[in-house]
Formats: C-alpha cells, structure tokens, sequence
C-alpha cells in the first residue's frame, strides 16, 4: 500500500470517525435510551440515556458483552429489587423477548419508582436495536388517576349518588351501579335508552319538553327531578345534573353527569312546608295557605262565573277560658272547633286557623248567598253543643260575619277586613249569631274603636253614675230592695245605655275597674241610707262573668263593705247566668267564699243560660230573676207562660225566690202573681231612678205604711170600745 493511498484511507477513516463522532454525540444527546446489539448478540453500543437508564449495571455495558450476560445480572438487581421470579424465569423471559422475531413492545416496570416503554426491533443483519423511553410519569398520573377514579367509583356505590353518560343520541353508555341496586332496580336495563324512555314519573308534561329542548340544545342542565319507584313499590325523588361533553374538535359526543336521591331532603321539605302552611295545634291551614287557595278558588270562580264566601268565626269570650281553666283547656276547645268545623264544609272549602281564636272560612261555589246563611247557621247549632274538655261541659258559642266575593271585595285581604266588621257586628248585637256585611257597620267599628277610647278616659273622670230601680213584693206591691244600675253620660253622646257598654268593657278587661267603680259607689249609698228609716233596704248590685273570674274581686268586696260599716246581708249579687260560671273552679272559689261571707245571690237573666239546678244548690242561691223576654210576650205566648211558671214552681220546690224583671202590663202583673211569683220588677211598677228618687219612693211607702197602720190603731180602737 503506498503512501498516498495510505494517506487517503487514514483521511477517509477519519472522515468516517468524525461523522460517527457527530452521530453518537448525537444519541448521546437524545432524551431516548438506545442500545445496539449485532446478530451474535453482543452489545455494540449504547448512548448515555440508555447507560442512565440501567444505572446499576452500567458497568456492563460495554462494547462485546453478551446479551445473556447482562441479563443475568440484570434478572439478579430485579430479585434484589423485591421480583418473585427466580432468576433461570427472568432471564428466560428477557431472552425470549430479545430474540422476539418481530420485536418487543412492552412497558415494563424496572423498579418500584421507574416505568421505562420499551421497544426492540430486528436489524437487516440479524441484530436488535432497542429504545427505551422514560414514561414514570405518565404512569404516574395514570396510576393516581386510576386510584381516584376507583375511590370515586367506590364512593358511587356507598352514597346514593350515581354517575351517568349518554353518547350523542343521549342513549345512556354509563350507569354506576350503587343507587340503582340498592333500589333494587338493574343498571343495565337503563344502558341504551334515553332518559324520556325509561319509566320515571312525578315529571309533567311541560317538564319534559324543557328537559328534552335543552338537552337536545346541548345545554348543562341542573337538578331535574323526577321519581322512581323501587323494586319494593317505593316511591324516591331524585334529581339529575347533566354537561353536555364535547371533543378536542368541538364536536358534541355526549352528556355526563350526576344524580342523587333527594327523597330525605324532600320529606324535610314536606315537613317545613308543612310548617309553613298548616296551623301546629288544629292541623287547619294557615293563612299563607288560604292566600294559595284564595287566588286558586278565585281564578276558578271567574272562569266558571261562581261566586266565593268568607265566614270569620270568632269564639265567644274564649279568652275567659283560658284564663280560668288553662291553656290547655283552651287548646283542646280549639282543635276540636277546628275539626266540627272541618266536618261541616265540602273538600273543596277550606278552614283556616287565622290566630288565637279565630277561624276563616272559605267556601266556593256558593251559588245562592242564602247557602251561606245556611252554613252559618250550621256552624252555630254545630258549635252549640257542649264540649267535653277534661271534665268540664262547656259551651263555647261562635260571632261570624260574612263576606261575598266579588260584591263585597275583590281581594282576599278586603274580604278578611270587612268579615272581620260583620264579625264584630255579630258580636255587638249579643253573640253566638252571625252577619252578613254591610258597608254601614263599618261605621259602627269605627263607633265602637271610639267608645272603647272613651271608656277609657271616662274611668278617671267623673261620668258614671247610679240609678235605682226598685223591686216589689207583688202581693203586697211593696219595695223590698232596690237594683244598681250603671249609667254613663258621654260628654258628647249623652246618656250611653249599659247594653252598649258593658260588653265593651267586658272584651277589654276594663269592666273590673269599672265593677270596682260600682261597688265602691253602692257602698258609699248604702252607708248614707244607714242612718235614715231606710237602713233595712238591701241594694242588688250586678257583677259581671269577667269579675267572678278574678280574685281581685274577694279582696275588694268584702273590705269595701267592712270599710262602710255594711253587713253582708245589706247587698245582694246579680250574676247572670253562663254555663262557664258552674264550671270553672275560679270562679266556684269566688263564690263560695263570697256565699261564706253571708253575701246573697240571685241569678240574672235566669232562663237565657245553662245552669242547671245541682249548680243553684251548690252555690245556696237566694233567688232566681226570670228573664225579661219570658215576660214580655206575657199574655201572648203561651210557650213563655208555661216556662215562666215551670221555672216558678221548680224554684219554689228547691226553696229559692223568684222575681220577674221587665213587668209592663197589669196583664203580665197578674199572670205573675197567679203563678205564684215573690217578687217583680218592671216599668209598670217603678223605672229606674236617681237615688234621690227612690228615697222619695221609699218615704211614700213609709208615710202609707204609718197612715195604714196609724188607720188600723184607729180601726181596732174603735173595734175595743
Ligand atoms: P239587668 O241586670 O237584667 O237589668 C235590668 C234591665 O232591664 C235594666 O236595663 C233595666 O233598666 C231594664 N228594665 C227594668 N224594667 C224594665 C221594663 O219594664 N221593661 C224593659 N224593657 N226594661 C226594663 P239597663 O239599666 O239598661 O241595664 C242593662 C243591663 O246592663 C243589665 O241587665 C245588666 O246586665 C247590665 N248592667 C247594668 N248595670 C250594671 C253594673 O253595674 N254592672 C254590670 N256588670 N252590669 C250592669
Ligand atoms: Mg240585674
Ligand atoms: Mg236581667
């Protein structure tokens, strides 16, 4: 070989060197391990990733070493790193792989931290070049995305949630098994059917059009309920939340989402809006539910051209209830009000609790407003009849008003307002009755508000006052004792008659001052009248319900009395007759003890109320006073007339008076008298009077009694000689 070809070739070689220099800086710089074995299976070269890559037998791998070699060492670092396979089954297997006549693709875990993808392929000469690429990453993520999904999963089966797909078709491609199952319903037989197609229920019509729009818009939805009912019959309420899910184009591939059993949720819901719309102690509902109604009923009626009725109950004098027999008392009066009344309309009425002791009733189709009249009147016998409350009979009897709609207003509130006013109405003209409205009365609330204000005012002035009128031993026509009667004179209404007052003044409590205020000025009369011919008379003095209610009157009676040097005898009681008077233990305190003090007491208005006789002997009763409208209709009525004597002779039988109040004919005089009546009481006989006025009555008797007597000494004079 000479010199220049010599020199040629050395050029060429390292020409050649420098090209495989550059080409393996070039691997060396790669971020992928390659390796080159010849066809003889020995390790021609490897760039540095891949010395990196198997760090522990780095030292191997160098130009010559057999396959086989490395990988024994290789299957020996694996056993050392926790392998289970002996050492003969990893080396056979990485051989295997090796010599694989079409390669080897795996990805291969090569320690606890490392995953490495691996490729071999087979060189035109037989040999393997091999790369290997790092993927500890992405299987790292692979990995905790695989646990979370798995925690996920698990979380679907425990929870009553579940998770859903549907493909573009919004056929379901997914259903997670826990909620499902535990209904005992199969998640498969949901999978390629569309959510409108399978059996669900509580979804309306309209519901399902939007459901339907929406997902049909590829829209997100939220919380679309629906029902399903279980394997066992029973009914859950859940609710679905879907995304519509698009790909890496944009296009539409389908919808994933939730859903969850919301059946808990939904009884609570119940529950508060039960809360929210019925009355806690009647069960009735309340007025936020009748407003629903109202506006439901409302819309009805003006549809069909029917009209609505409003009746506003209010019990009478309930308060007194409570406040002597106990709340509940007064509780248990007002459920069962509540029930009689719910009996006594159709379904399609409601009864509403309004507060306290009120109760609204709306009724539809009236038809014939004397339907309603009809009702009320119902509602009033209904309600007449004794209640049973933990061993008392009490009556407790009911003030409506009535309104129309659409005559006497078009909205719930004006109907309840003007309801209210007939109710009132109801009341003022003596309770347990009920009123239609008229515009007028609203004058008369408005009359009564005024009164109530000068009531009031009229306790700290100087307005009240006494008249007298006597009471007549009808045989003999003579005074023997004479009654207290309270007048008012208003600054400017004049002479206001106790009849309008006094119910006043019971509803607002004032009516015990006020009895104070008559006690204390009968009192006063009495002690003046001690040192004249007159001292004998006793005076009557009227006490009302409310007052035997309170004990306040056990304090102030009796001192008041003693204060003025009266005997007990010197005053008698008119108490007039309610059924709650016999049952209330207060007010039987109250009067047995008033009784113990020697105090007399007549029943007033006998005849109007409930007592029956063991109550008139339990409290010794001195006398009954037959009420004035069995008079009145004296000689007319012979219904009246035969109460009025049954009532004489069962008083007589039981040792107790009776007078008759209201006397204003002789022809009612005689009766009287024939019946075999004590006492009497009338316009015929005597009006109420000033004091002054019966003093001078009282002189006149006192002056015929001493002309008649001094005429009898005449006459037995004359007779003795
Ligand atoms: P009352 O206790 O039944 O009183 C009898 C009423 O009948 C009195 O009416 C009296 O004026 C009236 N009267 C008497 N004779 C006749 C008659 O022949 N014909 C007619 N038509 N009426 C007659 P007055 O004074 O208007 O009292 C009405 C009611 O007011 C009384 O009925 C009583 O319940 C009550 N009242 C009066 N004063 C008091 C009082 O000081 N305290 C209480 N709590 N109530 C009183
Ligand atoms: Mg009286
Ligand atoms: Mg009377």
């Amino acid at each position: 070989m000479n010199d220049a070809l010599m020199h040629d070739l050395e050029r060429a070689l390292a020409a050649s060197e420098a090209r495989f220099n550059e080409m393996i800086q070039a691997l060396d710089a790669l971020n992928i391990g390659v390796v080159h074995y010849g066809p003889d299976d020995r390790l021609r070269f490897c760039n540095r990733r891949f010395r990196e890559m198997y760090a522990s037998i780095a030292p191997l791998l160098t130009p010559g070493r057999l396959y086989a070699e490395i990988a024994l060492v290789y299957a020996q670092e694996r056993i050392a790193q926790g392998d289970r396979r002996t050492e003969d089954e990893i080396v056979a297997a990485m051989v295997g792989n090796h010599r694989a006549p079409d390669g080897f693709d795996s990805e291969v875990q090569v320690s606890a931290d490392r995953w490495l993808l691996i490729q071999d392929r087979r060189t035109a000469t037989g040999g393997v070049i091999g790369f290997r690429l790092d993927i500890t990453e992405r299987k790292k993520t692979e990995k905790a995305l695989a646990e979370s999904e798995s925690r996920f999963r698990d979380l679907l089966e425990m929870s009553s949630d579940w998770y859903w797909e549907q493909d573009a078709e919004l056929r379901f491609t997914v259903v997670s098994e826990g909620h499902i199952r535990q209904l005992g319903l199969n998640p498969e037989d949901r999978i390629g059917k569309r959510r409108w197609e399978l059996n669900l229920e509580g979804v309306s019509e309209e519901q399902w059009e939007r459901h339907r729009r929406q997902t049909e818009a590829h829209e997100p939805f939220r919380h679309f309920e629906y029902q399903v009912v279980d394997a066992r019959g029973e009914r859950h309420h859940v609710s679905i939340s879907g995304d519509p899910v698009f790909d890496a184009k944009g296009t539409f591939i389908g919808y994933r989402g939730t859903g969850t059993d919301i059946s808990q949720r939904k009884r609570y819901e119940a529950r508060i809006q039960e809360m929210a719309e019925y009355d806690f102690l009647t069960g009735l509902p309340n007025r936020s539910l009748l407003n629903a109604r109202f506006a439901q009923a409302e819309r009805q009626a003006r549809r069909a051209g029917q009209s609505l009725a409003l009746l506003f109950i209010d019990l009478d004098r309930f308060k007194n209830i409570n406040d002597s027999l106990g709340h509940h008392v007064g509780d248990q009066i007002l459920a069962e009000t509540a029930e009689r009344l719910r009996r006594l309309v159709r379904a399609t009425d409601t009864v509403s609790r309004h507060g306290g002791d009120e109760f609204l009733i709306l009724l539809v189709d009236v038809g014939d407003p004397a339907n309603v009249g009809r009702i009320a009147e119902q509602i009033l016998a209904d309600l007449a009849r004794p209640f049973q409350v933990a061993g008392h009979e009490l009556i407790v009897t009911p003030s409506i008003g009535v309104t129309l709609w659409p005559v006497d207003g078009d909205d719930l509130t004006t109907l309840v307002r003007k309801a209210d006013v007939a109710m009132y109405h109801s009341k003022s003209m003596g309770r347990n009755q009920f009123s239609m409205f008229r515009e007028e009365m609203n004058t008369r609330v408005h009359e009564r508000l005024a009164l109530e204000n000068a009531l009031r005012r009229a306790l700290g002035s100087d307005e009240f006052f006494l008249d007298y009128q006597p009471l007549f031993e009808l045989k003999s026509r003579r005074i023997v004792s004479a009654e207290a009667l309270l007048r008012w004179r208003h600054p400017e209404l004049g002479l206001v008659a106790p009849d309008r007052f006094i119910p006043i003044a019971e509803d607002t409590g004032l009516i015990i001052a006020i009895g104070d205020l008559v006690i204390q000025k009968v009192c006063e009369q009495k002690s003046r009248m001690a040192s004249s011919p007159h001292a004998w008379l006793p005076l009557a003095v009227n006490l009302s319900a409310i007052q035997l209610r309170d004990r306040h009157l056990l304090d102030v009676l009796p001192a008041k009395m003693r204060e003025h040097g009266l005997s007990p005898g010197s005053l008698e009681l008119e108490i007039t007759e309610t059924l709650l008077l016999s049952e209330s233990e207060v007010t039987a305190g109250i009067l047995q003890a008033l009784r113990r003090e020697g105090m007399r007491l007549v029943i007033d208005d006998f005849g109007t109320g409930y007592s029956n006789m063991g109550f008139l002997r339990r409290f010794a009763i001195d006398k009954l006073k037959i009420d004035q409208s069995f008079i009145r209709d004296i000689p007319a009525d012979y219904n009246a007339m035969a109460l009025a004597r049954g009532i004489i002779g069962l008083a007589r039988s039981i040792g107790l008076r009776t007078v008759a109040e209201g006397i204003e004919t002789q022809a009612q005089l005689d009766f009287l008298i024939d019946a075999g009546c004590d006492e009497g009481q009338g316009y015929l006989l005597a009006r109420p009077e000033s004091c002054d006025t019966l003093i001078n009555l009282l002189d006149l008797q006192r002056e015929a009694d001493q002309t008649r007597m001094a005429r009898l000494r005449f006459l037995s004079r004359l007779k003795g000689t």
